[in-house]
C-alpha cells in the first residue's frame, strides 16, 4: 500500500489545484493521499470528488500553524468536522493574521528593492489566487521579478525569522489547538518536528500525547536518517503513531515528490480509527478499508 499523508494544493502554497493533486497521486501510484493545506479546508470537496473519479483514497486534513513552547510549528490534523464552530473560528483567526502579516512584509521588502524588482501586494495575491496567503507566495513574486534566484534564496534573504523584513504572526498554542481538534473529532500528528533547526524532547512529546497528540511525522525530507531513527525510537516508546509523507507542494518545492516518503498501512489504520467521521464514511461505503470515499 502506498500512502502519503501530507500534501499541499493551490488552496495554500502548493501549485496543483486539488483535482490535479489527486490525479498526480494516481500517476505516482498512490493508494491514499491526504490533502493537508495550511490552515484551510477549502480543497476538500474537490479533492474528494477527484478521489471518486480516480479511485485514489482521499483523506481530508489541515496543516495547522501552532506555537509549541514558543516555537512556530506545524500540526497535521486528519478528518476533523470542517464545520465545527471552534475549528472554523481558529482557522478564521489564523487567516486573519496571515492577511495582516503578508502585506506588512511585502511593504518592508518592497522598500529595499529597485523599481524593476519591486513586488507589490497585487502580485502576491494574484499568485495565491484566493488560497491561504503565505510567505511562499511572496517568494514566488520575488523570483518572478528576478529579485532573487530561487524560493530558498527568497526565504534566506527576506522571509525567515531573523531577517529585518520578517514579521511574526499569531497562531494558537498547540495545547489549545489539540483541544479544538479533539472536540472536532480529528486526529493530530506533529509535522516534521526536527525540520529547520527543530528539536524534540521526549518529555515534551509525552506531555503532548497526554493532551491528545496521536502521532508524529518521522519520515520527512527535512529529517536525515539519524533524525528519523531517533524520532522513531521516541514515538515507539511513547506509543505515538509514526507517519511518513512527501509534504508535496507541486512545483513550489523541490525534492518533495509525491510518495517520496510514505506511511505504513498499520499507522494509517490507527489514525483513521481515531476519526469518527471517516470511520462512518468507510463503514457505510463501498470500501472495507475506507480507501474509497462515499459521497455524503
Ligand atoms: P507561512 O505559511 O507564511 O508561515 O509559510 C510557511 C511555508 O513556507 C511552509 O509551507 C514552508 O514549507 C515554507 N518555508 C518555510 N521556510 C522555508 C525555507 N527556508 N525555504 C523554503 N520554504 C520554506
Ligand atoms: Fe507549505
Ligand atoms: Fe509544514
Ligand atoms: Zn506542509
Amino acid at each position: 500500500m502506498r500512502i502519503d499523508l501530507h500534501t499541499h494544493s493551490n488552496r495554500s502554497d502548493g501549485t496543483d489545484c486539488p483535482w490535479q493533486l489527486v490525479h498526480n497521486a494516481k500517476r505516482a501510484s498512490l493508494d491514499v493521499v491526504a490533502i493537508t493545506d495550511h490552515d484551510t479546508t477549502e480543497g476538500w470537496i474537490e479533492a474528494r470528488a477527484a478521489g471518486h473519479a480516480t479511485g485514489v483514497g482521499v483523506v481530508c486534513g489541515i496543516e495547522l500553524s501552532v506555537k509549541n513552547a514558543g516555537r512556530s510549528e506545524h500540526m497535521l490534523v486528519y478528518e476533523p468536522d470542517p464545520d465545527h464552530s471552534e475549528l472554523v473560528g481558529l482557522l478564521a483567526r489564523t487567516n486573519d493574521a496571515r492577511r495582516k502579516r503578508i502585506p506588512a512584509m511585502v511593504a518592508r521588502i518592497a522598500e529595499g528593492l529597485d523599481e524593476e524588482k519591486r513586488i507589490d501586494l497585487a502580485d502576491v495575491e494574484r499568485i495565491a489566487n484566493g488560497g491561504t496567503l503565505g510567505r511562499p507566495h511572496i517568494a514566488t513574486a520575488l523570483v518572478d521579478r528576478y529579485a532573487v534566484d530561487s524560493i530558498e534564496d527568497a526565504f534566506k534573504q527576506y522571509l525567515e525569522p531573523g531577517c529585518p523584513t520578517y514579521i511574526p504572526r499569531w497562531s494558537p498554542q498547540i495545547e489549545d489547538a489539540l483541544n479544538v481538534v479533539a472536540r472536532a473529532g480529528g486526529a493530530a500528528v506533529l509535522a516534521h518536528p526536527l525540520g529547520r533547526g527543530g528539536s524534540v524532547d521526549e518529555r515534551r512529546l509525552a506531555e503532548l500525547k497526554k493532551r491528545g497528540l496521536a502521532g508524529v511525522e518521522v519520515d520527512h525530507q527535512e529529517h536525515d536518517q539519524l533524525a528519523r531513527a531517533e524520532l522513531r525510537g521516541i514515538a515507539d516508546g511513547l506509543g505515538l503513531i509514526a507517519t511518513g509523507s512527501s509534504d508535496y507542494h507541486g512545483l513550489r518545492k523541490k525534492d518533495h515528490d509525491l510518495g517520496c516518503n510514505m506511511t505504513s498501512l498499520e499507522a494509517y489504520e490507527r489514525i483513521i480509527a481515531l476519526t469518527p467521521q471517516r470511520l462512518q464514511q468507510s463503514s457505510n461505503g463501498r470500501s472495507r478499508t475506507g480507501l474509497t470515499d462515499v459521497p455524503a
